[in-house]
């Protein structure tokens, strides 16, 4: 192996001699890779196709020592160091350019206790494989939506889904975590145990170090749910809107129903002549038991003249893969999102206006439910501050070639624009591009701002961690 040039984490440019990379390799149980080596490029990938990086050296971690290694060899080097979970940020930190990335997808061991209801989750494991093993036993976590995502990323910066209005945030449900920070360390943070640690991964990204185990606390959920998608055309979007914000307002915490604006895909229950065609989507999951799950949505059902219908009892690891078609990884993606506490006329209209001009056939509107459990937490109790708020949207602009970026990207910014003035200005820190990073003190972490860069400084005092939505140390 020939020394390798290097990116530096002052910003310059590092030689590391092969002799450094070959005892790194040496003591990995996982592999070191190097521009085209076998899994250079499986790793480098990532969800979003407009991220395009290329590391100079790339460890694929199998076990926590791994990660001690990595982290050690990049402090130790002054390297840049990138850290990817499941791969799914819009930002894309997963990667870097010339930088030392830690790949940590291999690492995927699930251990559920059935009788303690807990499980015990390596960080490279996806939400598709947690609901798979937590659901044999009736069991499950509140993440998100999309199965591929990783439970690391989706973790550390909150994760909400369609259990979270009973359940809360995904960081509302982990008892425990093992970390290893800035000083190669391995530590056990819990709300008994480095209680200032365990406070600051709940919603502080990875600023704080590598997650290596979370242990979470489960729940009893189906493992059959009441689910399904209403579609309705776009000419009844605002009635619609001002309708589904009642039923939201009233809904139960077992009944969570978000929106999402777009041109219809070929959904097989769906007319043939309403592929295409601008649509309105009531998608929503009630966990109540399936039996009473018809009657709770009655008052859904009520709102409009739906074009189709498409809804029952199915199982929950079903319906946690239904927009995965919509969302699969390789497109050019790129998100602006508000938090609400309400959707006003002012904002509905924003919305509906922006939907009439579309900007491709895969961009969309996505309207999140949130509320209940989520806001019963209180702001100081983890570094996620977002307590008060009942709606997210997020701007999911997405096309396939780079003759399109600026209209899409335009068309996200203005319809981010447009609803500004109705909405909290906070914003949740996984829906972040890489060009907001003047939204972290005040949008993302707002009140908890300070405390988070008093630990960053205490925890990583140069920065290693900085390939994410940065908190710098205080
Ligand atoms: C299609 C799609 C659907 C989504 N749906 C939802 C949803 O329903 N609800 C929701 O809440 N979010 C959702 N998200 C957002 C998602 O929570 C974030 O993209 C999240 O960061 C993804 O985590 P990841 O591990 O896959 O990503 P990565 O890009 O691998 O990681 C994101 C960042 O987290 C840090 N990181 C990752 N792993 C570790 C670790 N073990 N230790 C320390 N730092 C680490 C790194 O800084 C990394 O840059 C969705 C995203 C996509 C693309």
């Amino acid at each position: 192996m020939a020394s390798v040039s290097m990116n530096a984490l002052d910003g310059g440019r590092t030689t590391i001699a092969s002799e450094r990379l070959e005892s790194l390799r040496a003591g990995l149980r996982g592999r070191l890779c190097l521009p085209g080596d076998p899994g250079y490029d499986e790793a480098r990938a990532i969800w979003n196709g407009m991220i395009d990086r290329r590391p100079a050296v790339i460890v694929r971690a199998e076990v926590a020592d791994d990660v001690v290694a990595a982290v050690n060899f990049a402090r130790d080097n002054g390297l840049q160091l990138a850290v990817k979970g499941g791969g799914h940020n819009i930002a894309g930190n997963a990667v870097c350019d010339g930088g030392l990335m830690l790949d940590l997808s291999p690492m995927k061991a699930i251990q559920v206790d059935a009788a303690a209801r807990t499980a015990r989750v390596a960080p490279g494991v996806t939400l598709g494989e947690l609901d798979q093993a937590t659901q044999a036993h009736g069991l499950a976590l509140p993440v998100g939506i999309n199965s591929t995502t990783g439970v690391a990323g989706l973790t550390l910066g909150g994760g909400f889904g369609w259990l979270s209005r009973k359940l809360g945030l995904t960081i509302d449900n982990p008892s425990a975590v093992e970390i290893v920070t800035a000083d190669g360390k391995k530590r056990h943070a819990s709300e008994q145990d480095d209680p200032d640690l365990f406070w600051a991964v709940r919603g502080g990204g990875g600023n704080l170090g590598v997650v290596t185990s979370f242990q979470y606390r489960l729940h009893p959920v189906g493992p059959e749910v009441f689910a399904g998608l209403i579609v309705h055309p776009f000419d009844q979007a605002r009635t619609l809107l001002q309708g589904y914000r009642e039923v939201a307002a009233k809904a139960p915490e077992d009944l969570t129903v978000w929106v999402v604006l777009r041109q219809a895909p070929p959904l097989p229950f769906l007319p043939t002549e309403w592929h295409g065609r601008e649509v309105v989507v009531l998608a929503f999951c009630y966990i109540g038991g399936v039996a009473k799950g018809e009657a709770a949505i009655a008052p859904l059902r009520a709102l409009g003249k739906p074009v189709a219908e498409h809804l029952g009892p199915m199982p929950l690891v079903g319906w946690q893969t239904a927009f995965d078609p919509l969302l699969a990884p390789g497109a050019r993606n790129y998100w602006k999102s508000h938090d609400f506490k309400d959707l006003n006329d002012g904002a509905i209209g924003a919305v509906v206006d922006a939907v009439g001009r579309l900007p491709g056939p895969e961009c969309e509107v996505f309207i999140g439910h949130l509320g209940g459990a989520i806001n019963r937490v209180p702001v100081a109790a983890t570094a996620y501050p977002h307590r008060d708020i009942q709606f997210v949207m997020n701007v999911h602009t997405r096309w396939r070639e780079a003759s399109q970026d600026a209209p899409c990207i335009a068309w996200a910014r203005g319809l981010f624009d447009a609803t500004t003035p109705f909405a909290t200005g906070g914003v949740y820190v996984n829906f972040m591009p890489e060009d907001e990073r003047g939204r972290v003190q005040a949008g993302a972490y707002g009140p908890n701002f300070a405390r988070l860069a008093a630990l960053k400084s205490k925890y990583d005092p140069r920065n290693l961690f900085r390939l994410n939505q940065n908190v710098a140390p205080a």
